[in-house]
């Protein structure tokens, strides 16, 4: 069974549906409220969960009620959560999400994930080194994330990047990463002095672009190729790219060839938008395996 360490983010998204989107000093009312796990590193950690892998979450919640759900999140889904430590005295992060006019707004108060620090992972150095695989995202402090590529490259651990939210990512990091997967949105913002064609080939093998319905684009070494994902009625894409990122690491901590790993992790992003929620439509291995 792959190893993969998750560090990264979990929040509770605090989700309300309205008609009407409030304006500044306005009060609507709404029609619905629900609250759902979620945050990157926990929705990666769970949909690799879902696909078979042995999953360790490197985390931290808050000592309040969403900081339990979470735990009980990770339980469920058989995530190890021996390293998803609460913070005294603090919340748990949070995503306030409105969805109303056939859009979302969303205010994220990030508040225990800001103490994923190098000092709290490196407690988890152990289960790090012993991973095939490591996955990690941008929703936690930036020189976290240096220091995670640092360990990977001196231990030699695959390091998959996946970075989002946009922001700029230290050059050290870009060069220690083995995978990196933005979206074409996250990738303008990493790359902004070079066009998308340099990136990637400047990167080949290792910069994964991410194209929605449109699939993935990467530099083979000779050329540009687009490797389409699967046809498929989107009911809710939310969590897409989550899926991608874990089914993406499972298939090359399985040992995959990059090419079947990307075909994998099309399949099982597209299967994940068929589904309402974001980890509500991550799929199990099996439903992926029966649709290759
Ligand atoms: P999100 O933020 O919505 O989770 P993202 O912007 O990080 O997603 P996308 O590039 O939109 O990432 O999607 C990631 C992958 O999910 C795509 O490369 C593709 O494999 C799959 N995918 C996304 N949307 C669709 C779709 N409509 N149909 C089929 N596959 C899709």
């Amino acid at each position: 069974m792959a190893k993969i360490s998750v560090i990264g983010s979990s929040s509770m998204d605090l989700v309300v549906t309205s008609t009407k989107r409030p304006g500044a000093g306005e009060t609507v009312l709404g029609e619905s409220f629900t609250t759902v796990p979620g945050g990157k590193g926990a929705n990666q950690a769970v949909a690799a969960a879902r696909l078979g892998a042995d999953v360790t979450m490197i985390g931290r919640v808050g000592d309040d009620h969403f900081g339990q759900q979470i735990l009980r999140n990770f339980e469920e889904n058989h995530v190890r959560i021996g390293y998803v430590k609460p913070v005294t005295h603090m919340e748990s992060g949070t995503a306030h999400i409105v969805l109303a006019e056939g859009d979302n707004s969303i205010v994220v108060v990030k508040a225990a994930n800001n103490e994923v620090t190098p000092a709290y992972v490196e407690e988890a150095l152990d289960a790090i080194r012993s991973s095939d695989i490591v996955l990690i995202q941008q929703e936690i402090p930036a020189e976290t994330v240096v220091y995670v590529s640092e360990i990977c490259a001196k231990y030699q651990i695959p390091f998959l990047l996946n970075p989002a939210p946009a922001r700029e990512v230290e050059k050290s990091v870009i060069e220690n990463a083995t995978y990196i997967t933005p979206n074409e949105h996250e990738a303008a913002i990493m790359f902004k002095n070079m066009s998308l064609q340099e990136a990637l080939r400047k990167y080949p093998h290792k910069l994964f672009v991410t194209e929605g319905s449109n699939g993935v684009r990467f530099f083979d070494g000779e050329q540009e190729v687009v490797v389409p994902t699967y046809k498929v009625e989107a009911v809710d894409t939310t969590g897409a790219g989550d899926t991608f990122n874990a089914a993406f690491a499972v298939a090359l901590a399985d040992g995959k060839s990059l090419a079947d790993s990307v075909k994998f992790a099309n399949r099982a992003a597209s299967l994940s938008v068929t589904k309402f929620g974001a980890q509500g439509g991550m799929p199990t291995r099996r439903e992926v395996e029966e649709q290759l």
